[in-house]
């Protein structure tokens, strides 16, 4: 048994959810609607238009070019 080694505490989750206060002001540029988080976080749903839009280095992308429509 060598030195007690240090307590690592810190504890971070593989993805950083976007803002649950961010996401009540993002709403989907194409039809107004509040979007919802898919994909583990890493994407925002509308569930009106059915567009995705990608969330790129915990910033959401809402723009209507980068969405992609999905069923
Ligand atoms: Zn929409």
């Amino acid at each position: 048994m060598a030195d007690s080694y240090p307590a690592v505490s810190a504890v971070y989750s593989p993805f950083m959810p976007v803002d649950q206060e961010l996401l009540e002001i993002l709403a989907c540029p194409a039809c107004k609607t509040r979007v919802t988080l898919v994909k583990d976080g890493t994407a925002l749903k509308c569930q009106k238009c059915s567009r995705v839009y990608p969330i790129k280095d915990d910033i959401p992308i809402m723009l209507v070019d980068e969405a992609l429509v999905e069923p």
